[in-house]
């Protein structure tokens, strides 16, 4: 990654969090290999297309975000209606498994001063008597990698900031797709690109995927709740990127004095 100036790089990888300066979470993360983001940037004509629909896929994340931590602190949120379908299940997932979140732990920025990170937590919540970190996503599966992330607020959260209460960390995806009657196959937009994902099973529908012309059904919303135990192993793992990370930027973190 290339930055123009120390002030550049200290702005794009971190935050500063009283009068100190932290990396980020997501940015140490970043340093870990992600062969589909490989595979995804070879299917397009060109890196700049790539970007362009990362920039729009995330700014489409940052809208889902922003409306359900509004529904999670209690209030009513305008609904943009092309994420309405996303929304609406939600909304009827929440009411069905019971999410109740610390209001004073919704997006909430805070830093590890002996690690050395910051990061923004998305939530800490309550489900079935548990309380959590709970991240929210917006991406077509749930990824093994949320556990480094989430291990580094849950490790904040409860040796930080001493909740004791807190035994767990879940990802809550929400996304939404459309079903084709024929094959099954479903499609899903993101960043105005159009992912269509064979069926699981074939056998209940009268079309093969092949020679399907597809029949798209309505935008439907998908919520999909994912535990993730052991942070101890995912934490020692995360320590281990901030460390790479921490290698690999050696030159702008001499400058600005974070490795005296
Ligand atoms: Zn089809």
């Amino acid at each position: 990654m290339y930055y123009r100036d120390a002030q550049e790089f200290m702005e794009s990888t971190g935050h500063e969090i009283g009068g100190r300066w932290y990396p980020r979470v997501t940015s140490i993360v970043s340093i870990k290999a992600k062969p589909e983001l490989y595979r995804f940037y070879g299917q397009l004509s060109s890196f700049a297309e790539g970007e362009a629909i990362k920039k729009q896929s995330a700014d489409e994340g940052t809208a889902v975000h922003n409306v359900v931590e509004t529904i999670l602190l209690g209030r009513d949120p305008d609904v943009p209606d092309e994420i309405a379908p996303a929304v609406s299940a939600f909304l009827a997932f929440k009411d069905r498994v019971g999410i109740e979140v610390n209001p004073q732990w919704v997006e909430r920025l805070v830093a590890h001063p002996e690690e050395r990170y910051s990061g923004t937590v998305d939530s800490v919540a309550a489900i079935g008597g548990r309380t959590g970190i709970l991240d929210i996503k917006t991406s077509l599966s749930i990824y093994r990698d949320y556990g480094l992330q989430t291990s580094a607020y849950f490790a904040v959260a409860k040796n930080v900031h001493k909740m004791n209460e807190l035994t767990t960390r879940w990802i809550l995806r929400i996304d939404q797709y459309q079903l084709c009657f024929r094959c099954g196959a479903s499609k899903r937009s993101k960043g105005g690109r159009a992912k269509v994902r064979k069926p699981a099973s074939s056998e209940i529908f009268p079309v093969g995927f092949n020679e399907c012309d597809h029949q798209w059904s309505p935008v439907r919303g998908d919520v999909e709740l994912k535990e993730f135990g052991n942070w101890e192993n995912d934490y020692g793992a995360f320590l281990g990127a901030k460390r790479l990370w921490e290698w690999e930027n050696e030159y702008w973190l001499e400058k600005i004095g974070y490795l005296a």
